[in-house]
């Protein structure tokens, strides 16, 4: 193979102990030492390994450019459920906030440094209030464990806040936030770790498979012999699944975002306004973005940063301090039907899928599932309105 590869196959056999929690209860599955590829790094490729290396088998990694680089880079990174349906798309992202708590504690905090404080949001205007009174009610009945609250409570729960008229505002404490190029190296660190190797820049250009399973997985530098193949790609998800002969319909949208050097912690949790998504995680860089919707016409320059940050700066007066350090662009991989597409390809009976939009939400979920499937464990009932098949003939 071609590309640089992070660690040697099966290095550290010493290592797996540490991280073997899971492994004992999973003796059973049928197919340990199974020979996986996983094609991408992003947030969802890593959290794949992980699990499948995890549960015992032989991972590679394949990765066109560097961990990350994909729409997890530019990624904003809010764990959230709330306001997502319908059900079974609320618990995807429910569990899989969950699923980030057990990360944590699989990997260790210092590994898989997080924010979990909750969120506050707030706006002014009769119609904005209404809107956010019937979703937080509907939040609510789910069991979400989301809250109106006073102007008192947000200026209590985000000291040095300088919100403007506020007509409804809202906390939810079961919310939070990582730096995604760390949890997805922190990832990819415990998969190596338990044997799985990394290969990047190594690109995917085609499959050995005819009309039957997947044999070998071909890339620039040569072929892969495999037993499955977990294509992971983000938007190439499509081109690769196509070569496989399925449909998995994506589109994109860019959105930008501005990073600050890191600095004394002003933001103790996340905080949306008007115009300011704002977030400062645990490494102290602090994060904004304008709208979670696309911003098609807005290019990652250093102008349309220090923009972002003046909008923020009204809310928040102690960013002053912060100085713009980079802005980044990221494409969102988007579902023609905004859900997620995840499980074995229609007539390939070990080639899977997965790419969604707000996957670093589900990521930890997402990984777990994928593995027990791809080693033959039991299907999830939680992914059957997900399934690929949804787009065939
Ligand atoms: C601006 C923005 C804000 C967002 N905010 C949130 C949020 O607040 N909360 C949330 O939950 N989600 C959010 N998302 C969505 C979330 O970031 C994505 O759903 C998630 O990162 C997708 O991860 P992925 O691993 O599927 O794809 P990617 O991160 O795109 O990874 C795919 C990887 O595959 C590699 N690859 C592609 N083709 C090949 C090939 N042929 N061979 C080898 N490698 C290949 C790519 O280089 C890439 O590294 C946001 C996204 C963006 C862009």
């Amino acid at each position: 193979m071609a590309g640089i590869s992070r660690r040697g196959l099966f290095p550290l056999l010493g290592g797996a102990a540490a991280l073997s929690q899971g492994t004992m209860l999973r003796a059973a599955l049928p197919q340990r030492g199974m020979r996986v590829a996983v094609i991408g790094a992003g947030i969802i490729g890593a959290s794949i390994a992980y699990h499948l290396a995890r549960d015992g088998a032989m991972v590679t990694v394949l990765e066109k450019e560097k961990p990350a680089a994909g729409a997890t880079g530019g990624s904003f990174a809010w764990l959230n459920a709330g306001g997502k349906r319908p059900h079974p798309y609320y618990m995807l992202n429910l569990l899989g906030i969950l699923g980030w708590h057990r990360l944590q504690t699989e990997l260790g905090h210092d590994a898989l440094p997080m924010q979990w404080n909750g969120c506050v949001q707030w706006r002014s205007g009769a119609d904005v209030a209404q809107r956010t009174q019937a979703s937080i009610e509907q939040q609510m009945a789910w069991g979400y464990p989301s809250q109106m609250i006073d102007a008192a409570r947000l200026s209590a729960l985000m000291p040095g806040l300088n919100p403007g008229a506020v007509d409804v505002a809202s906390f939810c404490p079961a919310e939070g936030t990582v730096n995604p190029r760390v949890a997805t190296e922190a990832m990819l660190a415990a998969a190596e770790t338990l044997g799985a190797t990394v290969e990047s820049p190594v690109s995917v250009t085609g499959f050995d498979a005819g009309a039957g399973p997947v044999r070998r997985v071909l890339t620039g530098g040569g072929a892969l012999d495999v037993d499955a193949v977990v294509i992971a790609a983000g938007l190439d998800s499509m081109p690769l699944s196509a070569m496989l002969g399925a449909h998995v319909p994506i589109e994109t949208s860019p959105g930008i975002l501005a990073h600050t050097e890191p600095g004394a912690n002003v933001l103790p949790r996340l905080a949306f306004g008007a115009g300011a998504n704002m977030k400062q995680p645990p490494d102290g860089g602090f994060v904004t973005g304008s709208t979670f919707a696309g911003t098609p016409d807005m290019a990652p320059t250093r102008k349309n940063g220090e923009r972002l940050l003046a909008a923020a700066r009204t809310y928040v007066p102690a960013l002053h301090d912060l100085k713009l350090d980079w802005v980044s662009i990221g494409h969102r991989v988007l579902p023609k039907d905004s859900f997620p597409i995840v499980g074995h390809l229609p007539g390939k009976t070990n080639a899977y899928v997965a790419a969604m939009h707000s996957g670093m939400s589900m990521a930890p979920l997402i990984g777990e599932l994928a593995a027990t499937e791809v080693l033959g464990g039991p299907k999830a009932e939680l992914l059957t309105t997900f399934r690929p098949d949804r787009f065939a003939g």
